[in-house]
Order: C-alpha cells, then sequence, then structure tokens
C-alpha cells in the first residue's frame, strides 16, 4: 500500500512486540514511501527505539509483518541489512581508531573493494567537515564531531533506507541544521529516512509525514500541517494595562480565559486576519488599554501534548 506510484519503503502492518508482561508494541502500522522523511513521535518510552530495532533487524517482533526496502524483516533479514544504515543513541563510533580509520572499517565490514572504500571515506570526510580531523582519534572529537562521524559511518554503503534515532540529540544549534541539510540532500538522492526525535522543531522541519506513538498504538498521523489542524490552541494573547481593563476586556470579547495575576486575556482565534481585526475593533471602541498582543498559532508541541497526555488535553 502506498501514498503515490512510488513503491512503499517501509511497509508495517499490525506490529507487535511484549518484553515479558509489558506491551510495547500493539499493533503498530505505518507505511513510508520511497525518498521521503517519515518521523516517529513519542514520549520516552512509548516503543519508538523498539520499532526501529524491529525495522533494521536488530529485535524480533511477536506479531504483525514489516518490510523494508521490499524486503520482510523476518524472513529476508540479510536483504533488509544491505539496504539500510542506522544511526541509533548510542555512537559505533570506536574511539581509538581515527575519523578515517572508522570509516574504512566500515568500508572493510561492508566488502567495499580498497580504491572505493578510500575513495567513499575521502567523500564523507568532506561532506561532514571532518577532512581536517581525519587523521586524528575519534576521542579527541568534539561531540558533535563524533555525530557527524558516526552519521557518515551510516552512508558508507549507500544505503536506501536510513533509521535515524533521535540523530541530533546533544547538537548545537548550528550542528543540528548541518544535519538537517545532509538529510534533505539525502533524500533529494532518493534515500529515504526514518526519524525519530524528541524534538518537535526537528520533526516540524524535516518530514513529510509524522506518526505519533502513544502506548505501543499509532495515535495520529499525517503532515505536520494535518496534525496542527486537528487540535484547538489557537488563540490571541492579550496583556492589560490594569485590572479594570482585563475586566472591560473580559466583558467585551466573552469567550475569554483570564489570568488576572499576569494581567492576561487568552482568546481563542484561528489567528486569521479578519479574526484579528475583529477582535482589534472591538477593544478599539471600548478604548481598552492593551500593553501587548500575540498570536499563538498550534505548534508540534500542542499536538505532542494533546495526543499523547490526557491531562495536556483536560488543561486546554
Ligand atoms: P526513549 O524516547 O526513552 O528512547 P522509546 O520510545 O524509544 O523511548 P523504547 O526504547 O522503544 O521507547 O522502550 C519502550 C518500552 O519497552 C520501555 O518501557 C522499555 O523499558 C521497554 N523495553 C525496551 N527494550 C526492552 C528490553 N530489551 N527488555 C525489556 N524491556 C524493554
Amino acid at each position: 500500500m502506498t501514498t503515490s506510484q512510488t513503491p512503499a519503503a517501509i511497509a508495517v502492518s499490525g506490529l507487535r512486540k511484549s518484553y515479558g508482561e509489558q506491551v510495547v508494541l500493539d499493533g503498530v502500522d505505518l507505511t513510508v514511501p520511497q525518498g521521503t522523511v517519515f518521523s516517529l513521535l513519542g514520549a520516552n518510552g512509548a516503543g519508538k527505539t523498539t520499532t526501529v530495532r524491529i525495522l533494521s533487524t536488530l529485535a524480533r517482533a511477536d506479531g504483525g509483518t514489516a518490510r523494508v526496502a521490499g524486503h520482510d524483516v523476518a524472513a529476508e533479514p540479510d536483504a533488509v541489512r544491505g539496504a539500510i544504515g542506522v544511526t541509533g543513541q548510542f555512537s559505533a563510533v570506536d574511539t581509538l581508531l581515527t575519523g578515517e580509520e572508522n570509516l574504512l572499517l566500515v568500508a572493510d565490514l561492508l566488502h567495499l573493494p580498497k580504491a572505493r572504500g578510500r575513495a567513499k571515506a575521502a567523500e564523507l570526510l568532506r561532506r561532514f567537515d571532518l577532512t581536517d580531523a581525519a587523521a586524528k582519534p575519534a576521542a579527541t572529537y568534539s561531540g558533535g564531531m563524533r555525530r557527524r562521524l558516526d552519521l557518515a559511518m551510516t552512508l558508507v554503503g549507500d544505503p536506501q533506507v536510513i533509521f535515524l534515532d533521535e540523530p541530533t540529540t546533544g547538537l548545537d544549534p548550528r550542528s543540528r541544521r548541518t544535519a538537517w541539510a545532509t538529510v534533505r540532500e539525502l533524500v533529494a538522492d532518493g534515500v529515504t529516512v526514518f526519524l525519530t526525535t524528541q524534538y518537535l522543531d526537528e520533526a516540524d522541519e524535516l518530514a513529510d509525514r509524522i506518526a505519533v506513538l502513544d502506548r505501543g498504538r499509532v495515535v495520529a498521523e499525517g503532515t505536520a500541517a494535518e496534525l496542527k489542524r486537528r487540535i484547538p490552541g489557537g488563540h490571541v494573547r492579550l496583556r492589560l494595562a490594569d485590572q479594570a481593563a482585563v475586566d472591560a476586556a473580559l466583558a467585551a470579547l466573552g469567550d475569554a480565559a483570564p489570568d488576572r495575576d499576569a494581567l492576561t486575556l487568552r482568546v481563542p482565534s484561528d489567528g486569521g486576519l479578519r479574526s484579528l481585526k475583529a477582535l482589534v475593533d472591538r477593544l478599539d471602541d471600548r478604548a481598552i488599554a492593551v500593553a501587548e498582543l500575540s498570536v499563538h498559532t498550534p505548534d508540534l508541541d500542542d499536538v505532542f501534548l494533546a495526543l499523547t497526555d490526557t491531562e495536556g488535553v483536560a488543561s486546554r
């Protein structure tokens, strides 16, 4: 099943996994078209890493099916391994080796001819801005450099599908942007990226589609825009000059939630120009002094809180 003409790079149906009594995946269905970025979001312990481990053949499911790059993960694990790259939460970098040696080691493990391995290593060192550090032991690298090397090692075998499990945790903003640019380049070349992340802005920035995993089930799936539209949370925040102005604004606007200590009002709004103008006109007509006005449209944080945490829904 695909959403377009291209075949699915990842097709998961009814995936189940338990550890002892604990049900970790409770019937997960996912389809990821080739050449796209798919992001799996979920709180700590939601089952993201377990999903990645099953799809990358490191763990076996108890039930359901999963195909990656056209191969069944249970029946054809070697074919799946030959088509994928995995960057996990724990680095594969050997810190005693230099950056270049790490890459050449992966090339050897993949049985690349020596000359091709060397050319690939040089290309990846350049691409990840590690040429100057190539001959230094990875133990001397910064955290960001190690992560870049780790990602470079994932790419030695030219994988069709890449699993990135929280790839930018601990990176500074500039290194994150470099990592994002690399992901975009890979996707432009037709690679499929399966990304788990705790950074919702990362999913918003990179992912064509996002699935939210909660207690072992996919509770929502769609583009970032679709997910944002599904939840309420758009509002205008007004800060008034004094308590009298808060009362006057409440009387004028009706449907608004005051925070009297902060002298603010939260007014539900779609953030559109028309409704903003109507709001401002109503305040203006009554000469209500507004110290500050800000428009809040739902972001993926709101989506995440609304879909994965019942208290979050209640407080909205
Ligand atoms: P995080 O964001 O913290 O990495 P996650 O969504 O990746 O979380 P998983 O690592 O998939 O979550 O873990 C899901 C649940 O399964 C957790 O409660 C975890 O304790 C449990 N679990 C994972 N692996 C094992 C294992 N090998 N044995 C027993 N329990 C496990």
